[in-house]
């Protein structure tokens, strides 16, 4: 990545809008937001986003999180970055704040379908400092963690899972996938008490599985072909690629 006056631009107005104009704080925390647009901007530059990814990456929350009087617009944007970035900002921008959580995370999902690559790249940036975040929370602080957010514990993580789903879904050569993967795993494992009794695995015997039958993961929506070391005699669960949650026990039977 070159650093261009254009990224430094965009650092001084999200410090601006975020840290300057409001002193925004992350969720329940006393951490600056702007901790969270900049890091954002730091994943975007590491897998060599272009200079107007990047920029919208720094820019993604200043429309959604301005307070009224020092209102952002896309107009702002556009005058001071350029109409690509104006748009990317425009198409990451949550809209119908007020529809409750559940509706407005349904239309996220939705929406994520039609997006551009440069869209899901900063998108997938967004996910993977906000889930870093969560997870080193709860390191600290196990299940209380939880307690600042809209929806309770498994909730959100199942959120993050059908997030991270659809994104691969939608671009399987997104260079962040690894890390989006990494974090679904990490996820799944700290809902996963609750997973495991509220969706338990199919057991079922050898001999009696049907490797041509699609799997469905309940957690994240996978749904693809089993898994292919199913034909080996060693492997005996199917775990879902993506949140690692296990979906099939294949039993021996003691005569097999
Ligand atoms: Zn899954």
């Amino acid at each position: 990545m070159i650093y261009t006056s254009k990224i430094q631009k965009a650092i001084k107005f999200s410090i601006k809008t975020h840290e300057v104009y409001q002193k925004q704080k992350r969720k329940g925390k006393d951490i600056p937001y702007i901790v969270h647009p900049l890091t954002t901007g730091i994943i975007l530059a590491s897998v060599k986003a272009s200079e107007d990814v990047i920029i919208a990456g720094i820019l993604h929350d200043t429309i959604e999180d301005s307070i009224p009087e020092k209102k952002v617009t896309k107009k702002m944007l556009i005058e001071r970055f350029g109409k690509k970035v104006a748009d990317l900002v425009e198409s990451v921008t949550e809209k119908n704040k007020e529809l409750p959580w559940e509706e407005r995370k349904k239309e996220v999902l939705m929406h994520i379908k039609n997006f551009s690559h440069d869209l899901l790249l900063i998108k997938s940036a967004d996910i993977i400092s906000n889930a870093t975040e969560l997870i080193e929370d709860f390191e600290k602080n196990g299940d209380e963690t939880f307690s600042r957010f809209n929806a309770p514990k498994e909730k959100t993580i199942l959120n993050y899972l059908k997030l991270i789903r659809t994104i691969i879904e939608c671009w399987t050569d997104n260079p962040l996938a690894k890390d989006l993967i990494f974090l679904a795993k990490q996820l799944q494992m700290i809902g996963n008490a609750f997973f495991m009794s509220n969706y338990p695995e199919i057991v079922i015997e050898y001999k009696d599985y049907n490797k041509n039958k699609k799997l469905e993961c309940p957690l994240c929506g996978w749904h693809g072909k089993t898994h292919p070391n199913i034909e080996s005699d060693l492997v005996i669960d199917v775990t879902c690629p993506i949140c690692d949650k296990i979906l099939l026990v294949a039993s021996f039977s003691s005569c097999y």
